[in-house]
């Protein structure tokens, strides 16, 4: 007999209907089940109008619905704010309890307290389950019982965890279809329209030309792709200008995928086949739940450094600070790999692991800007934002983070281009101001000798900057700014 009468799963950053932690617990444990998902007013009044993650949500929302409604159910949604939009909802549809899987940003956990507390004061219950991650929290400690904060030994005890209970244990999907009959439609007065992209205040983006497949169906496009690829993963990952990644963060991000079915897929891989692409590419799923979990026991990262004596480092502020943060945001630095990530951030939404790095790396230790700047630029920019892994990826690079890069390490954003984009094949692909350099030069264009420069038919200054730092002149000033965390003789290092 099934615990509750009527239930009601809210749906947040988990966009499908198959392998649903809470949708399957709902289903199971209730005799109706119904579906809600709430464009959080909280949320959205802060976004800029246009902002793709908005469109790719709403077209992802749509396809849940008719997903839903191929199965009996239907999708409630409502553009207001969650905090009293859900209270409201429960009551109005006489549930017993709100079904959600757990969200783990500070913000999140805040609202669903609040949220619990209103429906426990109503005698309803707030079913919260894991979902968005393999492991959560406190699944993985050290032998003392400590959260980790390195990587290796972490991913060694998350691998150790996954095997003992039996691979598929933790990875199994949850078998949502076996209980389908449960879905319900809501009553008519409550099932509302699906708002438009305007009825909630925001304008169309580029989104439809970019050819970036949304919700189950387009995870599923992105996936099977990348099957065909992922035993070259690790050979390729680290070169913008292949084919090398997933492209599949937008979908863990908002859900339209499952950690489970991937991570499934991964370790099937490695056992069947011994495939390193898909050892390498498991790690970087490791790596996914790391920051979750580090957020979750360091909540003050979202602020400030993870190491408390990098807060003591003075960033450069000021009139001539601003420019160069403007500069390096629409990608005019000079400096030919970091503007042509920086492009195809700004135009796309997506940035390459490797230009994250590069260019996160450039503006704190090549223009001596606070990380949290870069790190709220992403943020606005990013459709796979996610507080923990952009977080952990800026504290990274500022070398403030757990398992950060030493502060003495500066990639050096020549030798990173010359390494990674060898051929200027990226670089072209979003400056074609520089299409007609040769590859000798397309790393610095300001090295090449006049003649050159004309024939490529390009003016420095007018077609394309002129650098706005010296790499070593700025090198030399991180050193220094960074000497008040400095250990007794490290050598410098530039990579
Ligand atoms: P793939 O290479 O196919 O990797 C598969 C998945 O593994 C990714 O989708 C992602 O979920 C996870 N993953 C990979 N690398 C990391 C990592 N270093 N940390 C955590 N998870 C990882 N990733 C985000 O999802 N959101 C962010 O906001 C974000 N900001 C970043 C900021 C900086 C400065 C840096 C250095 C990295 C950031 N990353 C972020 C991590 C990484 O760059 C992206 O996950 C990756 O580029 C997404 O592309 P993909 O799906 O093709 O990756």
């Amino acid at each position: 007999m099934p615990t509750f009468n009527k239930s009601l799963v809210w749906f947040r950053r988990d966009l499908r209907v198959f392998d649903h932690a809470a949708l399957f617990h709902a289903l199971k444990q209730s005799e109706q089940v119904f579906c809600v998902f709430i464009f959080d007013r909280a949320i959205l009044d802060n976004l800029p109008r246009q902002d793709r993650r908005v469109e790719f949500i709403l077209q992802s929302v749509i396809e849940l619905d008719e997903a839903l409604r191929r199965k009996g159910g239907r999708l409630i949604v409502r553009h207001a704010d969650a905090l009293t939009a859900i209270p409201a909802l429960a009551e109005q549809l006489g549930v017993d309890a709100v079904f959600v899987n757990r969200d783990y940003e500070p913000h999140a956990v805040s609202r669903d307290a609040m949220v619990a507390e209103e429906l426990q004061a109503a005698g309803r219950t707030l079913m919260a389950f894991k979902d968005q991650v393999i492991f959560e929290t406190d699944e993985v400690l050290s032998l003392a019982g400590k959260p980790f904060s390195v990587f290796t030994p972490y991913k060694n005890a998350w691998l150790k965890r996954l095997h003992l209970a039996g691979d598929d244990f933790f990875l199994k999907a949850y078998p949502v279809e076996s209980y389908c009959t449960r879905l319900a439609e809501p009553p008519p007065n409550l099932r509302g329209d699906m708002p438009a992209l305007a009825d909630m205040g925001f304008e169309k983006t580029n989104l439809g030309t970019l050819g970036m497949p949304t919700g189950m169906s387009g995870a599923e496009i992105l996936l099977q792709d990348f099957a065909s690829r992922v035993d070259k993963y690790h050979l390729s990952r680290d070169f913008p200008a292949v084919k090398g990644p997933s492209y599949l963060s937008v979908h863990l991000r908002f859900g339209t995928i499952s950690i489970r079915g991937l991570a499934r897929k991964a370790v099937d891989a490695m056992r069947l086949q011994g495939c390193s692409g898909s050892t390498t590419w498991l790690s970087e799923l490791i790596w996914r739940d790391f920051y979750f979990m580090i957020l979750h026991f360091h909540p003050h990262v979202a602020e400030r450094c993870f190491k408390p004596e990098y807060d003591a480092i003075r960033w450069e502020s000021g009139e001539q600070a601003q420019t160069l943060f403007n500069a390096w945001c629409c990608g005019a630095t000079g400096y030919p790999l970091v503007d042509a990530a920086m492009a195809q951030l700004n135009q796309t939404g997506y940035m390459h692991n490797r230009l994250r790095m590069v260019t996160a790396s450039f503006l704190i230790k090549d223009l001596g800007i606070d990380w949290r700047s870069g790190e709220g630029y992403f943020a606005e920019q990013l459709n796979d934002f996610d507080l923990s892994a952009n977080n952990g990826g800026w504290q990274w690079a500022a070398s403030s983070g757990c398992d950060a890069q030493p502060y003495f390490r500066i990639f050096n954003p020549i030798t990173q281009s010359e390494k990674f984009d060898a051929e200027g094949k990226f670089i072209r692909r979003y400056l074609p101001q520089l299409s007609a350099l040769p590859g000798k030069y397309v790393h610095a264009p300001w090295l090449a000798p006049a003649a050159v420069l004309q024939k490529a038919g390009l003016v420095l200054g007018r077609d394309y900057p002129l650098p706005v730092i010296q790499h070593d002149v700025a090198r030399q000033a991180t050193l220094t700014r960074y000497a008040v965390v400095k250990k007794a003789s490290v050598t410098a290092v530039d990579e």
